[in-house]
């Protein structure tokens, strides 16, 4: 696998990887704002690109065990959220198959373009 093809979004909002721009999600696939993540806030997205998943892992979180996979960049190859494989409590199964970006590991890219256009470009 030497070549990778990578997706570009296109829409309201598009969140990418803070170190390499690489994109990964748009805003209208934001299904829940209320988590947390190793590195503070994390999202949860119903649909994403660009990322590779590792090796499944059992874990025990605040709602319950699940199996999870931790997602990379697929460019950069930098941890920025998981996915879920498996939800064993009931109310927990809607998660199977979606996703979590932590929020500091990501940017927003038309909202900080906006703010401050000189952004990164010094
Ligand atoms: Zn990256």
């Amino acid at each position: 696998m030497g070549y990778m093809h990578q997706t570009f979004l296109d829409g309201k909002g598009v969140f990418a990887c803070r170190d390499c721009h690489t994109h990964f999600a748009l805003r209208s696939c934001i299904e829940s704002r209320q988590y947390t993540g190793q590195y503070g806030r994390a999202i949860l997205f119903t649909d994403i690109v660009n990322v590779r998943a590792g090796e499944e892992d059992k874990r025990s979180m605040t709602t319950g065990v699940h199996i999870v996979r931790d997602i990379f960049c697929m460019r950069c190859n930098k941890y920025v959220g998981w996915t879920y494989v498996k939800a064993f409590e009931i109310d927990q199964k809607f998660k199977e198959g979606k996703f979590i970006l932590e929020r500091e590991l990501i940017y927003d890219v038309k909202r900080e373009f906006s703010v401050d256009p000189e952004l990164n470009w010094t």
